[in-house]
């Protein structure tokens, strides 16, 4: 017999939920109920919603899939409270999610795919390319599975974590949306960050979706030249049409824009590159968030010391652009992006797991 595709009721509108109910012969308002299950309540299970007939619970059963990731792994850090979630998804495959408390509350960073294609020199989430994006539902339940190991309230999130967010557009967008549903964990859209190596088509795109979340911009150099080097990306969108699609996105949104800077010795840290950087975003209405990159064992790129660090922030500064030092969390249990996810399978695999934390 022929297995029917089960639909993903987690990725659904409450409008969209509300016209399947119907279509299941119920009452509509019954969506609503179903939808604040899912999305407020964070029910794993048709059986939690204990307001709903059996007989609607089953017919659910029979039509939907309600995704629910699996916790494979947390590691706890000892200094900041930090946690790394490692997830197992239906199809086997796993993502990683981070938890980090800060004093305005607490902040997720998420996943968007499983592994990336973009291929950033110094990252380890592309190393193996893309597997597939994750759906609307994959990405909430890291939010949710969290919230609920955690039993504390998430109040940021940032898609920052493995995967290219634009690179899976209309589901990030409709993540986006259920994130903020007022039936749902109704987190605002401006503590929302995602994060982009800079897909100029879809920035545009995302700049006329009447949405506001704050945009990040991965930089890492401040010229194309330096960035071909480390961001193929590059390559395809030069920085002047990739900050023109950022200035579209603040002409529209009025979000201040975020440029993350990842510092590597001797390939984009000394202080004429800090002086380029000002010049090129000195008009940006932005801040820069200066990273000393964080080494993968695959790649040789050496982290920026702190003395250079400390300068490179000096010069922006001099030139009016506020740049803050992103603070390490979860020191110990650290590594850099997919760095988690990379060590899991290499277990699994039966090779070595040696510890990637080379700082
Ligand atoms: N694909 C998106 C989001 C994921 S990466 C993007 O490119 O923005 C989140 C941020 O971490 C990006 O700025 C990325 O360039 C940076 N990053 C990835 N690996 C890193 C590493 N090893 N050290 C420092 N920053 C890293």
């Amino acid at each position: 017999m022929d297995k029917i595709e089960k639909k993903d009721i987690k990725s659904m509108t409450l409008e969209e939920m509300t016209e399947e109910i119907k279509g299941l012969g119920d009452k509509g308002f019954r969506g609503k109920q179903i939808y604040q299950w899912i999305h407020q309540k964070l029910a794993d299970s048709f059986d939690d919603m204990t307001n709903l007939s059996k007989g609607l619970r089953e017919k659910l059963r029979e039509n939907y899939e309600l995704t629910s990731l699996k916790l494979l792994d947390v590691k706890v850090s000892a200094i900041d409270g930090t946690r790394k979630y490692l997830f197992g998804l239906k199809d086997g495959n796993v993502i990683e999610s981070v938890w980090m408390q800060y004093k305005h509350g607490n902040s997720v960073c998420i996943s968007s795919q499983v592994g990336c294609r973009m291929g950033c020199r110094f990252c380890a989430s592309t190393l193996d390319g893309l597997a597939r994006n994750l759906t609307p539902a994959e990405m909430l339940d890291q939010i949710y599975q969290i919230q609920k190991d955690t039993d504390q309230r998430v109040s940021n999130v940032v898609v920052m974590g493995s995967g290219e967010p634009m690179d899976n557009y209309l589901n990030l967008v409709r993540f986006i949306r259920l994130l903020g549903s007022e039936n749902g964990l109704n987190i605002s859209q401006r503590s929302i960050t995602v994060s982009t190596c800079g897909l100029a088509p879809e920035i545009r795109k995302l700049a006329e979706e009447g949405l506001s979340v704050t945009l990040a911009l991965s930089l890492h150099a401040p010229n194309d030249q330096v960035r071909k080097t480390l961001m193929p990306i590059a390559g395809k969108y030069s920085l002047k049409e990739v900050l023109s699609a950022c200035s579209q996105y603040y002409e529209k949104t009025g979000r201040r824009l975020t440029f993350e800077y990842s510092l590597v010795k001797g390939v984009n840290d000394n202080k004429e590159e800090a002086r380029e950087l000002a010049h090129l975003i000195k008009h940006m209405h932005g801040h820069v968030n200066l990273i000393p990159v964080n080494p993968i064992k695959e790649r040789d790129y050496v982290q920026s010391n702190q003395r250079s660090v400390a300068e490179f922030q000096k010069v922006l500064e001099k030139y009016g652009i506020n740049a803050t030092v992103r603070r390490e969390m979860g020191r110990d249990i650290n590594g850099a992006c997919g760095q988690l996810r990379r060590s899991y399978l290499e277990e699994k695999e039966g090779g070595a797991n040696e510890s990637m934390c080379n700082d």
